[in-house]
């Protein structure tokens, strides 16, 4: 499975038909966050047998490790002398791939309701519903949500003209086109659309409200290259302000450096200004929450509402680090905490994944023959 590319394990939107009919989706945990700690949370529950639905707002795999470094190199996975948040998201999804966990990405997890019988439902911002025994949040920083870009009267015209992501690039192709920012998101998609074919824009604008970008330096190289070569025009400023009529947006103000304003018009406005975190519908959930992170024991992870466990960078407790090391041991007490409510009536042990021959089944590894570890 990659982090970009779904595989038939991963659904962009409700994952099933029945997901948003009458029948919510049945499951015994719902992870909600697909950071690091949220897919380490799926092999710990995996190894207890417990299923897993894992639910992120992003449209991709990773949390902070693929949006915000995703080619900068971690030293402090232990055993991993260096891996980058890249490398990272691969190798957990490689090692959770024996659990063939579902992954509804692009949707937030906007409702959690205890249910008569114990369980929760839950329901994200594209209407996938789940029954599920145990949630797990594992929500890092809260929800990325795209900074919008702040000018009276522009608001009216988001999904229409202007857009924070591209669902679909045809949208865009023969338009005038204006992409605001300086990292990778507005390079890599100015690049797109300075292509020489069908689905490029007819008149494509770069802004940056500096002359330097963010983005990766083969990426600028590039873009300038295309600009040397007329099929994209750069400019250096903000925008400040608009120019619509009946409804549409005609036109932006753009102030460059020097304060002079430019009128610049267009049909479509794509804003990349990146992305900020926000905690958003979790706080509505009667959680009790410390310095906008969730309150958990040290002993399972658990919440003050049982059956819902916090791990990563979303809880706090006395001695809390926001380290991923610190959400993998939190992932594995937290999964046994889970059992509890996923197997009331069976013990749960621990069990040692280089000798049970119970977890080589479970993994789909083949036991080694007896008495070869002691060799
Ligand atoms: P995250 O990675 O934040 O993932 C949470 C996911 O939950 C996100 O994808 C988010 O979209 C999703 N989400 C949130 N709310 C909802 C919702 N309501 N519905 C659906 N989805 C939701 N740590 C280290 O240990 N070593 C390092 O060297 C290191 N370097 C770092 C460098 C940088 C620049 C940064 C920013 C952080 C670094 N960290 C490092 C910290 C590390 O990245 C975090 O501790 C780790 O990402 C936390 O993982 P997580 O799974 O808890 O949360």
């Amino acid at each position: 499975m990659s982090v970009n590319a779904p595989s038939s394990a991963v659904q962009t939107g409700p994952s099933t038909g029945d997901a948003t009919g009458a029948e919510p989706i049945q499951t015994d945990s719902v992870i909600i966050g697909a950071g690091p700690v949220g897919l380490f949370q799926v092999f710990e529950l995996g190894l207890l047998e417990i299923k897993a639905h894992v639910v992120d707002s992003l449209p991709r795999i990773g949390g902070q490790c693929m949006e915000l470094y995703p080619d900068k190199p971690i030293y402090d996975i232990p055993a991993v002398p260096v891996c980058s948040g890249r490398e990272l998201t691969e190798s957990l999804l490689k090692q959770i791939e024996p659990f063939h966990a579902t992954f509804h990405l692009g949707q937030t997890v906007s409702s959690l309701q205890r249910q008569d019988d114990g369980r929760f439902l839950v329901e994200t911002s594209r209407a996938t519903r789940f029954l599920t025994r145990t949630v797990i949040i594992a929500a890092g920083v809260g929800a990325f949500e795209p900074r919008r870009l702040r000018i009276d009267g522009i608001a009216a015209f988001e999904n229409a003209q202007l857009f924070y992501r591209v669902r679909d690039p045809a949208d865009f192709a023969g338009k005038r086109l204006l992409i605001a920012g300086g990292g990778d998101s507005a390079l890599d998609w100015a690049l797109n659309f300075a292509r020489e074919d069908a689905r490029s824009a007819s008149d494509l604008i770069l802004l940056h409200r500096r002359q330097d970008f963010r983005a990766a330096p083969a990426s600028v190289a590039r873009m300038r290259e295309l600009a040397g070569a007329g099929r994209l025009r750069l400019l250096t400023g903000q925008i400040t302000g608009l120019e619509e009529a009946g409804g549409r947006l005609l036109a932006v103000q753009v102030t460059g450096l020097d304060d002079a304003v430019a009128r610049v018009p267009l049909d479509a406005l794509l804003v990349f200004f990146g992305l900020s975190p926000r905690l958003g519908p979790i706080a509505e959930w009667g959680l009790e929450l410390e310095r906008r992170a969730i309150a958990v024991d040290t002993e399972k992870f658990e919440t003050n509402v049982p059956g819902v466990f916090a791990v990563g960078d979303i809880n706090i407790y006395p001695g809390k680090k926001k380290l991923i090391l610190s959400g993998f041991h939190e992932a594995a007490l937290a999964a046994f905490g889970a059992a509890r409510y996923v197997f009331p009536n069976k013990p749960i042990h621990l069990q040692y994944t280089t000798t049970s021959t119970k977890v080589h089944r479970i993994l789909g590894v083949d036991s080694p023959p007896r008495g070869a570890a002691a060799a």
